[in-house]
């Protein structure tokens, strides 16, 4: 079975130095958890230091994760030549969520961190990931016709004001007119759109950077898996200058700030998904007041 790049790439936004989009985001969900995976990644502390190791996953990412990599393999098929199969996609899909789920001790943060987990989540995230993948090849596979391959799931890096940023774009390609689209398949509940729009701006400025084009020229698509919905959006040049100014105060501050700077946001769920969770006092307080609810 190849449907295992998570395992093979890590995880994008703790383990290499520099910003990233999923680094940002588990900066502003948790600063402290932000600051713990970073040290834990540099010092290469493993679960006997207390971190629990990044190929494990969050209950939580388990759908997203099943359904990118059963498209990207899919979309492996379509630039060799190959008739994509939804059937191939959900089977991929439910057989890794079943391996995964099978093994939940050693691959589920939540499990790892002693959380009862449900017997029927198995069957609930399996039927979502189908649900998915079925959107996908019903609603958003057919808009690509005539689009040319560029690449998918890859990850790349570019500089901002000397900063190291890092992408994984799921796809770009370029359609009938020879503009460059990029699209992210969501397969959670809508976000929030000034988040969306930083991760949109910055592919955005990693494009123009990677195949010297202007800003103007990439066009960014968000394909919500939920829905069918498609949306292509304009990223404006204000976007661009919040990005740029956004990434370029998030790594001062990150290279400046001592640890006392990072506080930490307990709250129950939270503290459950997170890795760090046995080297945070504040979160195993408001995990053991909860001891015993299933996830
Ligand atoms: S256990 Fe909770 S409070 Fe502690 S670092 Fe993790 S998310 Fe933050």
């Amino acid at each position: 079975m190849t449907l295992d790049r998570h395992r093979a790439s890590g995880s994008l936004g703790e383990s290499r130095e520099g910003w990233s989009f999923t680094k940002s985001r588990l900066y502003l969900d948790c600063p402290r958890a932000f600051h713990l995976a970073r040290e834990a990644n540099r010092s290469g502390i493993n679960e006997s230091g207390g971190a629990i190791p990044r190929h494990v996953i969050n209950l939580s990412s388990l759908v997203g994760i099943a359904v990118h990599q059963s498209i990207a393999d899919q979309i492996d098929r379509w630039v060799g030549g190959f008739q994509m199969s939804l059937r191939e996609a959900q089977s991929h899909a439910s057989a890794w969520l079943t391996s995964v789920l099978g093994d939940s001790e050693h691959l589920v943060t939540e499990k790892a961190n002693g959380l009862h987990i449900n017997s029927g989540i198995l069957s609930k995230l399996t039927s979502s990931a189908k649900s998915r993948l079925h959107t996908f090849f019903l609603a958003a596979w057919p808009q690509f016709r005539g689009h040319e391959y560029v690449l998918h799931e890859t990850l790349r890096s570019f500089c901002i004001q000397a900063n190291r940023v890092w992408v994984k774009v799921d796809l770009c390609t370029k359609n009938p007119d020879g503009e460059f689209v990029i699209t992210d398949w969501k397969t959670g509940r809508p976000s929030i759109l000034q988040e969306d729009m930083l991760q949109m701006s910055t592919y955005v400025l990693w494009a123009a950077a990677e195949f010297s084009i202007r800003a103007s020229d990439v066009h960014v698509r968000l394909a919500n898996l939920r829905t069918g919905e498609m949306a292509t959006h304009k990223v404006l040049t204000s976007h661009l200058a919040e990005a740029t100014d956004r990434i370029s105060r998030e790594c001062r501050m990150w290279s400046n700030w001592d640890s006392g700077g990072f506080l930490p946001l307990p709250e129950v769920q939270k503290c459950y998904s997170c890795r760090s969770l046995r080297m945070c006092n504040e979160g195993q307080e408001v995990t053991s007041a909860s001891a015993g609810r299933p996830a």
